[in-house]
């Protein structure tokens, strides 16, 4: 890159150490940051009119000449109200602004000036309030501001006009030094413009077919980009001297000893990933599976083969509690020997984690359970044969790419109750096989959502109350901790309240504030029926697995995009007892959507209604994740976009022709 992009801002006149700070608040330190720095919406001002020409309520731009300004004290400390009148030789138009110290002197008698507001008819008079304006020099258009103006995020302090100016000159200076990524070729066949053009059109567009096309461009280019990295990645993985998984007598015990019959479709998927996994290449694979369809046998089933191939296998959660429930769930499935299967704790003792480092490294210790921190830490192993993640959607492309080109290639086994469509799926995994588990266990009855207000709490109670007599065991989730400004109860009010109201049941509070130990405490007593109802946070949101647990309070149900509704009350229903979700509300205007979450059970489904209505980063979040580096492209809208790149990179690579990964325009 051009040296003169990576400068930091205060090369700019005018942006001082107060404004670079200011700036730095928007993400802002280098020239390059300026030009990606998109408007969060456009004005658009190219309506030019004379005064006697304007139609209230019609959004103007006007030129005129200041007849005189008046300024009046207002009720309330400080307050000013300042009008101009302002004739064009047409008519006769009264501008208001509220509060701007010294504009009646710099719209004094005579200035020349172009106007931009909303006019309304008052007494006879047009009027504008608060419109934006500029004074023009004599014999000056109005230029840029009667254009299509771009509108950006702000920050306090930062004057809007400013930023406005101070972007606009560095796109005309450094723009054009930003090289393409895209070769030429592609870019001609696919009609997208260089994208010096296309940064420049971002911030000031012709018009809207030209911002079009600009947006076009840049969402092309991540997804190229994307795409480039993917394909790299898959080169990685294309080594051999990967270890390799096997059917051997640890898998076939575990099989024999399994506590149910495995679905047709967990087998079909077992085979995939074992047969992936058994020729010596390095696999990498995304398993997707509702919640409750049984990912974790599955799992288990695979660290077994790949501990028959003499190897170890890492199996990491988002977090401890979940990396702890995800190692008592292996042990119960395979049978293995005292200490061949451990936790790691960023919380252990000093002398436990020594030990337990100390088996990682030796081979005693075949599959080790922790969170994504052990990756980070280099924990040393004899030899790791596999790395299975468990509920992360997170874990992006780069982060996959480096895991794939540590020195002894372990598999990667990533797992997902988030379904995304195809094309989705396509676009931020393409480097990974897919494998699906279609269908749940048996037997199971579908969990029954319904919708309740506030008025329905005392009732709820009893209903919970009863639940619990009868051997079942409640979650109740609260959107936020401790009370703040907004309307919703916190987390830890409801468990004060629920500990008032039901002093016969055993309540326990988790959140993501408290330290680890204490959360896994409250985990494990809900776990072991020491106490029956369980407080807390969206914490609770991923892979709990506690088969008592029959009823789900969801409180605030509109905070949540539904696919986060449907991980949530997947906690319930997945043993004996049939599950029930209670979304409690006071939101009427969300009522529609949670009619057609209550109406399915099919997270597919689901995960469509949430694309259509709230878009692709809804999905749990998957497609903001800088990682994925998308800015401009929405999987949502973008998705024959994104499978054109695909073709693109995959067409490039067959030719031998792939630019390297690094050069794309996405940053870092
Ligand atoms: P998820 O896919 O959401 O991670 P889990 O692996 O936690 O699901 O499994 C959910 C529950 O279903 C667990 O209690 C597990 O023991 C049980 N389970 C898994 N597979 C089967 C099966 N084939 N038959 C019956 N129950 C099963
Ligand atoms: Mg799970």
């Amino acid at each position: 890159m051009d040296e003169r992009l990576s400068a930091p801002l205060s090369v700019i006149k005018g942006a001082g150490p107060r404004r670079a700070a200011l700036l730095e608040k928007l993400g802002l330190r280098t020239i390059y940051d300026l030009l990606f720095f998109f408007p969060r919406k456009y004005e658009d001002r190219r309506n030019v009119r004379k005064i006697s020409a304007l139609v209230p309520g019609a959004p103007s731009v006007v030129i005129a000449r200041s007849r005189g300004c008046e300024a009046r004290a207002l009720p309330g400390r400080g307050r000013r109200l300042i009008k101009c009148r302002f004739s064009d030789g047409s008519g006769l138009l009264d501008a208001v602004w509220f509060n701007i110290k010294g504009l009646e002197n710099s719209l004094g008698e005579g200035t020349r000036a172009a106007l931009y507001g909303v006019p309304s008819l008052r007494g006879g008079v047009f009027e504008m309030l608060s419109p934006e304006f500029e004074i023009l020099k004599e014999g000056a258009g109005p230029e840029s501001f009667a254009g299509i103006v771009p509108v950006y995020p702000l920050t306090a302090g930062l004057p809007k006009n400013w930023l406005c100016r101070t972007i606009a000159a560095a796109v005309k200076t450094y723009a054009p030094l930003l090289e393409d990524p895209i070769p030429q070729e592609i870019r001609e066949k696919n009609k997208l413009m260089p994208l010096a053009e296309a940064v420049a059109q971002m911030h000031a567009p012709d018009s809207p077919q030209s911002w079009k096309e600009a947006r076009r461009r840049m969402a092309y280019g991540e997804l190229f980009a994307l795409q480039l990295a993917m394909a790299a990645s898959r080169a990685r993985n294309a080594k051999s001297g990967a270890a390799r998984a096997k059917r051997g007598p640890l898998f076939l015990a575990m099989m024999e000893n399994l506590p149910f019959k495995l679905t047709d479709s967990q087998q079909k998927v077992i085979d995939e990933i074992i047969d992936g996994a058994s020729a010596g290449a390095q696999s990498a694979r995304l398993l997707q599976g509702d919640v409750g369809s049984g990912k974790t046998a599955v799992a288990a089933a695979f660290a077994a083969a790949i501990c028959d191939g003499g190897a170890q296998c890492a199996v990491l959660a988002p977090t401890e509690a979940l990396a702890g429930q995800l190692c008592a769930q292996m042990k119960k499935y395979i049978p293995l020997a005292e200490g061949e299967c451990l936790l790691i704790k960023g919380s252990m003792p000093a002398a436990a984690r020594r030990k337990a480092e100390a088996s990682a490294a030796d081979g005693s210790a075949r599959i080790i359970a922790g969170t994504q921190a052990l990756l980070s830490e280099k924990l040393k192993f004899r030899k790791l044969g596999a790395v299975v993640i468990d509920e992360q959607q997170r874990f992006g492309v780069r982060q996959r790419g480096r895991l794939l080109a540590d020195a002894a290639h372990p598999h990667l086994l990533m797992m997902s109750a988030t379904p995304i469509p195809r094309t989705t799926a396509l676009t931020l995994y393409g480097d990974l096989d897919l494998s699906v588990i279609d269908s749940v266990p048996a037997g199971r009855a579908p969990i029954e959502t319904r919708l309740a207000d506030y008025a329905k709490l005392p009732e709820l109670l009893r209903f919970a109350a009863r639940e619990i007599l009868a051997g079942g065991r409640v979650y109740w989730i609260c959107p936020r901790v401790e009370e703040g400004d907004g309307a919703a109860v916190s987390a830890v009010k409801r468990y004060e309240w629920l500990v008032k109201k039901l002093p016969p049941v055993k309540i326990s509070l988790v959140h993501g504030q408290l330290e680890s130990a204490d959360k896994e405490r409250a985990l494990a007593d809900f776990r072991s029926g020491a106490s029956q109802l369980l407080v807390g946070t969206t914490v609770l949101e991923v892979g709990i697995d506690v088969p008592e647990a029959s009823v789900i309070v969801i409180e605030s149900p509109e905070r949540y995009g539904l696919s986060q509704l449907h991980q949530l009350r997947g906690r319930v229903g997945r043993g004996a007892r049939r599950g029930v979700c209670i979304l409690l509300s006071s939101a009427a205007e969300d009522v529609p959507r949670l009619r057609k979450f209550a109406a399915t059970n099919d997270g597919f489904e689901i995960a469509r209604i949430d694309l259509e209505t709230r878009g692709a980063g809804e999905l749990a979040g998957i497609a903001q994740h800088g990682d994925a580096g998308l800015k401009s492209a929405d999987l949502a809208r973008d998705a024959e976009l994104a499978m054109l790149a695909r073709r693109d990179v995959q067409e490039l690579a067959a030719r031998g022709g792939l630019p390297p990964a690094e050069t794309s325009e996405r940053k870092k």
